[in-house]
């Protein structure tokens, strides 16, 4: 997908990356996808899925059938008849579908910072080993991740050994080896990084974890639903992630998390609620926690972003996570492209790797003059990228609901901010561009 293997990109010229985009489109295999989405029909170029998806035009219909014959009509009745099941029906689709993991071991619950400490307090519980007080995490793990294993430190009387993640790329199985030891507890750490969309090499940090003796709590917000995933096979210990960002949950979704099953038969997690408890109902004295992934609930779970995904998981299950993958890829790909045809002349820096192999399905553009004004006035046009501190514009091309034309507006737009909004002289792409996605500019 590089513009070396593509003859119609070596000019530069707008018109022929219009029709790139236009060729790009035309021959994606989940072009269909992006129709199923609720305003994929307007000229809105959304560049933020990765930090919350776009609603299925389905949801409409689910939400509306379940407040009006679920809630509405079975009353209290629901809980019994479908509701208490849904944390683990949709966590083993999810399992199945995004996380490459067998059922009995994923479960909806909570928000990912809550999930996040419940698991490492799990971890923790399971290493058990008064010798092991490190955990190790890096520098550029997503803020929620660090505050909370500060606090667990605190709580736990544990030190923190921090990796220094280079901030346009990731953290290597090499690092991870070298910050691990007979000490370490526990290794935690983001799959994809949230602000390079660098991709972790799960498979031999975790193996790398377990040489060390500790074991590995994955975060896996920007990872479920862009990349594949082979948890089980990986031998992962444990992971979370959000489900309102690839997975379309709406905003504030419940979470997921990921127990190994060999880890299940010892769960001990922290917040003992009556929902993780043996028999919920029977109300008895005493906390005896329910057996299997259950025993990770707490309170009362969240049923309206679970009904939300739903619609998510089973198209996801329809197109297959390798061709949402290969997808993801092109998108990000022709986005770079464009970054080196309109952006690398104006000074701009891809804070994100090149190689598409280390890479999830965002990219980050840092540039001197990026602020969170930059970004306002984009989402005034209808360009809706993110502004992460503190001078990068991150690009966000969720595969199910992301067209290349619209990868293209967006890019053109953040060009044309740059340049003042001015059309630079001999480009015709705003008008083109404009033209073809509709009126209303
Ligand atoms: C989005 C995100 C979170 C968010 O956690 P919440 O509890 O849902 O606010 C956590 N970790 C990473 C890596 C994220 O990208």
């Amino acid at each position: 997908m590089s513009s070396a293997a593509d003859p119609g990109m070596g000019n530069h010229d707008d018109a022929a990356l219009l029709e790139h985009a236009a060729n790009l489109d035309a021959a994606d295999p989940l072009a269909r996808c992006r129709g199923l989405f609720i305003g994929t029909d307007t000229d809105l170029s959304y560049l933020d899925g990765n930090s919350l998806g776009r609603p299925l035009k389905r949801t409409v219909t689910d939400i509306g059938a379940f407040i009006q014959d679920g809630w509405g009509g079975r009353l209290i009745r629901g809980w019994d008849e479908e509701w208490l099941d849904l944390p683990q029906a949709i966590g083993d689709q999810l399992g199945r579908a995004v996380l490459g993991a067998a059922p009995g071991q994923t479960i909806i619950a909570d928000s990912t910072t809550v999930v996040l400490y419940k698991l490492i307090r799990a971890a923790l519980a399971a290493v058990d080993d008064p010798a092991r007080t490190q955990i190790v995490l890096d520098t550029d793990n997503f803020p929620t991740d660090r505050y909370l294993v500060e606090g667990i430190a605190r709580e736990e009387g544990l030190t923190l050994t921090w990796i220094e993640a280079d901030p346009a790329a990731g953290v290597t199985p090499d690092q991870v080896r070298a910050a691990t030891g007979p000490g370490t507890a526990v290794v935690l750490l983001s799959h994809v990084a949230y602000r390079s969309g660098f991709l972790a090499d799960l498979r031999a940090i975790t193996e790398a974890a377990h040489s060390a003796g500790a074991l590995v709590v994955w975060d896996l917000c920007h990872s479920a639903g862009s990349v594949e995933l082979d948890l089980d096979g990986a031998d992962v210990d444990f992971a979370a992630g959000c489900t309102y960002k690839y997975l379309n949950g709406g905003p504030g979704s419940p979470a997921f998390a990921y127990v190994n099953s060999r880890h299940l038969p010892a769960l001990r997690q922290p917040i003992w609620g009556w929902m993780g408890r043996k028999d919920a109902f029977e109300m008895g004295p005493g906390y005896e926690p329910s057996p299997g992934i259950r025993g990770f609930l707490s309170g009362t779970p969240a049923i309206f972003g679970m009904l939300a995904m739903r619609g998510t998981l089973d198209l996801i299950e329809e197109a297959g996570m390798a061709a949402i993958r290969a997808k993801s890829l092109a998108l990000t790909a022709f986005a770079v492209d464009l970054y080196d045809a309109w952006l690398k002349p104006l000074g701009v820096e891809l804070a994100s790797p090149r190689d598409p192999a280390l890479r999830g399905s965002h990219i980050t553009l840092d540039h001197p003059a990026f602020s969170k004004e930059t970004v306002a006035a984009l989402w005034d046009r209808d360009v809706i990228p993110d502004f992460r501190s503190p001078r990068g514009i991150r690009v966000g091309l969720s595969p199910l609901s992301t067209s290349f034309e619209e990868v293209l507006h967006g890019m053109s737009a953040i060009r044309d901010r740059l340049q003042g909004w001015r059309r630079p002289p001999g480009s015709h792409l705003q008008h083109t561009c404009f033209d073809r996605l509709g009126p209303g500019r």
